[in-house]
């Protein structure tokens, strides 16, 4: 277990959750009990919080996080090999690593 990220907005919490998720990456969210009752509790100790199962992922987590908050404008496209269908910002296909320009057509 690691802690990936903090943050104030339990909808984002739950997005990058979500995100992480969908690109093969175990993930959950924490602290969500304390929201709205922080109390006297520091915020930075109250505030939802990512946590990544697998420590190892941590690089692949932040790049798929990374890619969810920049994406790419383009169509989505779908896995020429397995048939998955993708968001434009990701490179490869998350369920058998097929690369996008492969599967693009
Ligand atoms: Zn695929």
């Amino acid at each position: 277990m690691k802690l990936l990220l903090r943050t104030p907005s339990l909808v984002h919490a739950a997005h990058c959750e979500n995100v992480l998720r969908a690109a093969g990456i175990q993930a959950e969210v924490r602290n969500t009990w304390l929201a709205g009752a922080a109390g006297d509790i520091p915020l930075q100790e109250s505030a939802p919080q990512v946590w990544i199962l697998d420590d190892a992922t941590e690089a692949d987590a932040w790049a798929v996080l990374n890619a969810a908050a920049n994406p790419r404008p383009g169509p989505h496209w779908q896995c020429r090999h397995c048939g998955e269908w993708h968001e434009a910002q990701f490179a490869a296909c998350w369920r058998c690593g097929q690369p996008q320009e492969q599967a693009a057509g």
